[in-house]
């Protein structure tokens, strides 16, 4: 039978299992990354677990989320990812050099590799033809250290792209067009392969923004197959010799088809407050815009910018509207440069950024209370701009770009009618000054130029809490969730919680407070307990913060209706017992009940048991669903990952 892409790349790294879908597997990891705010935990876990050196082919280490400087903590935090780096033998990309996904695209990602990474978005190069999953920071610590990664294999879907964008339609619209019809839950233990002539006439910009917001969809990663394309771009970035072929063989097998005309696509938002929320431009036509962004590592690239540089050339951004670039990459803000964009937009009134995560995580660029902000970012969950009632849209570029211009939400065909003189930008590379200029590695620091010798810690950074064993019997559902807890809500982003990321024991009391402020007290006073939510707890980023905080405030299982797949492995990793429930459980359950699991959890987790029944308030019964595999099963008795490791290397 042949195989598909994903099939081919697998079953060059697999070390333990057989590609099954549903069945774990075990890949070999060719390359990792890590990021700021997932990095310095990463490094803490890798030192903990006695490690010396990375075994990986590459690993790269990003400063990117939080690049301004408030005060010592972030800038300690840095210092002390460069020494890590340095010290065990990664890349290190200075703050303000670009977003991780766009700047390993550039510089390290390629065709036919495994790539791990800490952080939710991992999944970007797969445009490039790379196997790419985001992954909790103790799988990535392992990984580094040279063990395999373990997941459950994917089913795989193809989604077949026939015909031709039309003129204002992107790639973002492909994706937004996908969130619309699947979901957020739609892409959940699938990888999505995009085939077809359609696919062929992607540039790889284009793919990358397709694949980098397939993580939307809760998918495990997506993948386009290589071709000239892919070569010439990698030849841009003087990487030519890294091209592999990659294509499904014609017999290939796929779980599903998915077709889409691109065609019939139009310009598209994802109005507030969930990516999915997707609806034609035209629905929102005339919503006054008083922020708009073009950037980050969804639509940070030079060929994602250059389209808004065009629209705006002679043009001037509306008095009522602010609009900010945040390129996703120094090498896009140099190109830029110098070709004579970043004047051009300068000129119309554009407010330029560094090459950062920022806004994207209500770092910076909050939006004024009770006003739409536009923005070409991957997520618009509630509160994640920075402030709780935000109105945040997800769009194309270009889409971004004619709201600047007019002050409103409108459809570019539209504007272009009434102007007369807006010409569609295309995605043809720089004409003024001649060609892109290609790869700027110029701000990272390579294993071989390290400058630190030995860790750098600041006072900020603490120890990685460590639990021994599982004891969990239960107790007071501490807290009742919705549907679609974000990591955002658990844990979030924003600069005055996030310069805590390297101190657990000061993290935590911030653990939930978007949901509950009184949670951490709370559980602190009950001495643990348990948590209650609905559908696809954990949504959103790979932060294992949002399982290490909870872990440190005592809380041993979560009952949820179902988990998001890196957030179930962080609980894993952690020690909290993941427990499914059917949605009449969720419903008789209330915050303050009385939860005992009546089974003996250790000896159940160790049997392979699958159900635990618990009793609540001593008055009614209910059975909840452990779906874990063998390893996960020996990694919750150990009491998480680290200590599981550690007892392997110590052979107990
Ligand atoms: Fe950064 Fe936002 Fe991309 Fe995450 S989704 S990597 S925060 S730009």
């Amino acid at each position: 039978m042949g195989k598909t892409i994903t099939e081919k790349i697998l079953g060059d790294h697999l070390v333990e299992g057989e590609l099954t879908p549903g069945e774990e597997i075990g890949i070999e990891i060719d390359q990792v990354l890590t990021q700021d705010t997932t990095g310095t935990m990463v490094w803490l876990q890798f030192e903990a677990l006695d490690l010396d050196e990375v075994q990986t082919e590459l690993a790269a280490q990003y400063c990117d989320h939080q690049t301004y400087q408030f005060d010592f903590k972030n800038t300690d935090d840095h210092r002390f990812l460069r020494s890590a780096a340095g010290t065990y033998g990664a890349y290190f990309s200075r703050p303000g050099n670009g977003i991780c996904h766009q700047v390993h695209k550039e510089n390290f990602a390629a065709p036919g590799k495994t790539l791990l990474g800490s952080d939710s978005h991992t999944p970007t190069p797969g445009g490039l033809g790379q196997l790419a999953i985001g992954a909790g920071g103790l799988d990535i610590a392992v990984a580094m250290g040279g063990g395999p990664y373990y997941v459950e294999m994917p089913e795989v879907v193809n989604v077949h792209l026939e015909g031709e964008l039309p003129e204002w339609a992107t790639a973002k619209d492909v994706a937004l067009h996908l969130l619309g019809e699947l979901t957020v839950k739609g892409g959940v233990g699938k990888i999505f392969e995009y085939t077809g002539p359609g696919a062929e006439k992607l540039t790889i910009p284009e793919r990358t923004t397709i694949t980098n917001l397939g993580t939307e969809l809760g998918a495990t990663s997506s993948i386009f197959g290589t071709d000239e394309k892919t070569k010439d771009w990698l030849a841009r970035q003087d990487r030519e010799e890294e091209f592999v072929e990659l294509e499904p063989d014609d017999d290939a097998e796929y779980a599903e088809t998915i077709e889409v005309d691109l065609d019939e696509l139009e310009p598209l938002v994802a109005a507030p407050s969930m990516p999915d929320n997707v609806a034609p431009v035209s629905e929102y036509e005339g919503t006054d815009v008083e922020q708009v962004i073009v950037g980050s590592c969804t639509n940070g690239a030079y060929e994602d910018i250059l389209p808004s540089a065009k629209m705006l050339e002679g043009r001037e951004v509306a008095k009522q509207t602010e609009m900010i670039v945040a390129p996703g990459s120094k090498q896009a803000s140099e190109m830029l440069a110098r070709e004579g964009w970043t004047a051009e937009m300068m000129a119309a009134g554009v407010n330029f950024s560094e090459a950062t995560c920022g806004a994207c995580i209500g770092i910076g660029h909050v939006p004024a209370s009770d006003s739409v902000s536009l923005r070409t970012f991957n997520r618009n969950f509630e509160g994640r701009s920075g402030i709780e009632d935000d109105s945040v849209f997800l769009c194309s570029p270009e889409v971004a770009t004619a709201a600047a211009i007019t002050g409103e939400i409108v459809d570019p065909r539209d504007l272009a009618d009434e102007l007369g003189d807006l010409e569609a930008p295309g995605l043809e590379m720089g004409t003024k000054y001649g060609p892109g200029m290609g790869r700027d590695d110029n701000d990272i620091i390579s294993p071989e130029e390290a400058i630190d010798d030995g860790l750098v810690k600041g006072p900020n950074i603490g120890d990685v809490p460590l639990k021994d064993g599982i004891d969990v019997d239960g107790g007071e559902a501490l807290l009742k969730m919705e549907d679609n807890i974000t990591t955002d809500h658990i844990i979030p982003a924003t600069a005055d919680i996030l310069k805590f990321r390297s101190n657990i024991e000061k993290l935590s009391e911030f653990t939930l407070s978007r949901v509950d402020d009184t949670f951490a007290q709370r559980a602190l006073d009950a001495d643990g307990g348990v948590l209650v939510a609905g559908e696809n707890y954990g949504q959103g980023s790979s932060r294992e913060h949002a399982a290490l905080c909870p872990m440190y405030l005592g809380i041993e299982a979560v009952f949820a209706q179902s988990f998001a797949r890196i957030h179930k492995a962080n609980l894993f990793n952690f020690g909290i017992v993941p427990l499914a429930i059917d949605a009449e459980t969720y419903e008789r359950i209330d915050q303050g009940d009385d939860i005992e699991i009546v089974d003996d959890v250790p000896a159940g987790v160790n049997s392979g048991e699958t159900e635990f029944t618990a009793r609540v308030n001593d008055e009614w019964e209910f059975t909840a669903e452990l779906d874990a595999s063998e390893r996960e099963r020996e990694i919750l008795a150990s009491g998480g990952k680290l200590s599981w490791v550690k007892q392997q290397h110590d052979g107990g």
